[in-house]
């Protein structure tokens, strides 16, 4: 797994998860990488590097990518076990966060499109999860 910064045709900067860069540059041709704030799917890499993401380690070169995904998906987990669960008022809850209106937490919850963008363009960071964690502890 990798994390690519990636630049919108209107300048709006986003990370993109991929397998590998092989794979974000195939997405990247079929119009499958668009921008989370305007949608747009003319996206380019910006040069810095790849980062591999890891819990709190390299992944040293030739690490098999199946022990990678299962670290990332255990650090991801422990990530939602250890937010806070508000629900529907993910995205009121995130701006008060941000407005330093409420203690500093991690929090997750449900957000549609709609307000997912207007977190984003307010400055608020949100981090759309792919797939829902199946073993809830809430
Ligand atoms: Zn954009």
């Amino acid at each position: 797994m990798i994390v690519l910064n990636l630049l919108c045709r209107h300048d709006h900067r986003f990370e993109g998860w991929f397998a590998s860069v092989d794979v974000f540059e195939r997405q990247q041709q079929d119009g499958m990488v668009a921008c989370p704030v305007c949608n747009s799917d003319e996206v380019s890499r910006l040069p810095s590097g790849p980062r591999v993401i890891s819990s709190g380690r390299d992944v040293a070169a030739g690490e098999s990518q199946a022990a990678v995904q299962a670290e990332l998906l255990e650090a991801l987990k422990a990530h939602v076990r250890d937010s806070e669960n508000v629900g529907q008022r993910f995205p009121e809850e995130a701006r008060k966060i941000h407005y330093r209106e409420a203690p500093a937490r991690n929090i997750r919850g449900v957000a549609s499109l709609d307000e997912t963008k207007d977190l984003l363009d307010e400055g608020i960071f949100v981090l759309p999860l792919p797939v829902p964690p199946s073993d809830e502890t809430h």
